[in-house]
């Protein structure tokens, strides 16, 4: 799966709990969430989680995005020369490790790390190649459908998870302010169009 369907994944999941039962991430939760869904992808050599810079670019100056990209890039090479790829960073045990150590130690962004880190390898599971879902009991990687990365049906599922997404987003508004936004939308709308029409006729 490409990072961007991983964050999709594990974003979705995030937003169906806080549906569910009202409980969501702060900021920082949130943040450690996308990290987590994209972090067993260290093993990689190449994937998104290996370009830190790039993720920042936004927010950091170009020098600074290259240099820790290649940082990122030669880390990732010899973790995957080490471990391999989906080896034992993709152990759904160590997502599940840190939840638990999140719950123990009272580390919510760790436990929220470990939950994005778990939907990762889930994802993973659900692709052709498939995952390590019970090493180190048996090292065999498990798949449960035939999707391939970056295939067409997998930027499907992703627009749909998107759309998932948005549309929890919405309805978790508050009533109120959803009607403040329409009612306030149409107001500006209809004041826009008289506004035209009279430029119009001015004309
Ligand atoms: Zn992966």
């Amino acid at each position: 799966m490409t990072g961007s369907t991983h964050v999709a994944l594990a974003l979705t999941a995030t937003v169906g709990v806080k549906w569910l039962t009202g409980f969501e991430p702060n900021l920082a939760g949130w943040s450690c969430v996308v990290l987590g869904s994209l972090a067993p992808d260290i093993d990689a050599g190449g994937s998104t989680i290996s370009r830190p810079g790039s993720l920042a670019r936004k927010l950091i100056p170009n020098w600074l995005c290259r240099a820790a990209d290649a940082i990122g890039l030669s880390i990732s090479r010899k973790v995957r020369r080490i471990f391999g790829h989906r080896k034992f960073f993709h152990w759904p045990i160590l997502g599940i490790s840190m939840i638990y150590g999140g719950f123990y130690f009272n580390n919510e962004p760790l436990a929220w790390f470990g939950w994005g880190y778990v939907w990762h390898i889930l994802g993973d599971f659900c692709t052709v190649r498939g995952a390590p879902m019970i090493s180190p009991l048996w090292w065999k990687d498990l798949s449960w459908s035939p999707i391939r990365t970056g295939s067409k049906e997998e930027h499907i599922i992703e627009a749909v998870l998107w759309a998932i997404i948005l549309i929890l987003f919405v309805l978790s508004i508050p009533l109120e302010t959803r009607e403040w936004l329409s009612t306030t939308g149409s107001a500006l709308w209809t004041e826009a169009l008289e506004t035209w029409q009279k430029a119009r006729n001015w004309i």
